[in-house]
């Protein structure tokens, strides 16, 4: 299943290879663009069936996500379940974090998977699941769609599932290889697919 995750990645041309500046400000030869995937519903649905494979006999009742593609990956997810949707939004009143907004209500003791795109530091996984804290629910697992952390980003007490796993090189500025090359580096945009 996890290879078919990677076939649409790469089908959905969302694997890029180039010279970017990453949103850290560290400097790395590949990008993943989860947008060239989830703007392909096809891609998409492939992509949440690797959740939903995994987690079909887990008893799930809610499927929750952080804005932007965590909530597209929820929704779908949910739908291959069989199950509600939650959507964890950023919080409206100047506070950092994230919450359920809407009139989003979770039936007592729910047991709920979080999934979301590219996992990097884990901030925005970190976020819903403090805002889930808020609510009587038992998190089952955090699911995401590639862990680019190379291991690093964990949740205490939550078993973390990656479908696909990148081990991508990044560098400070000063060591970069392709800045020593003069290769002029790039915010992630107009670039290439990589074949991995
Ligand atoms: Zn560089």
């Amino acid at each position: 299943m996890h290879e078919r995750v990677l076939e649409a990645l790469k089908s959905a041309g969302a694997l890029k290879t180039g010279h970017f500046l990453l949103a850290s400000g560290r400097h790395s030869n590949q990008y993943v663009e989860k947008f060239d995937l989830l703007r392909q519903p096809t891609e998409t649905v492939i992509a949440c069936g690797g959740f939903a494979e995994q987690f079909r006999d887990a008893g799930i009742d809610v499927v929750a996500g952080p804005t932007t593609g965590g909530i597209i990956l929820a929704f779908e997810t949910a739908r291959q379940l069989g199950v509600n949707a939650a959507y964890a939004e950023r919080a409206t009143d100047g506070a950092s974090g994230r919450e359920f907004r809407r009139g989003t209500t979770f039936a007592p003791g729910s047991r709920v998977l979080v999934v979301d795109d590219i996992l990097t530091t884990g901030g925005s996984v970190r976020e819903t699941l403090a805002a889930l804290e808020k609510h009587d629910v038992e998190v089952v697992a955090v699911g995401v769609l590639v862990d680019r952390s190379g291991g690093k980003t964990t949740f205490p007490g939550v078993p973390l599932f990656s479908l696909v796993q990148l081990d991508i090189e990044t560098w400070e500025a000063a060591d970069c290889p392709l800045c020593a090359a003069g290769d002029p580096v790039v915010k992630p945009g107009t670039t290439t697919t990589i074949s991995l």
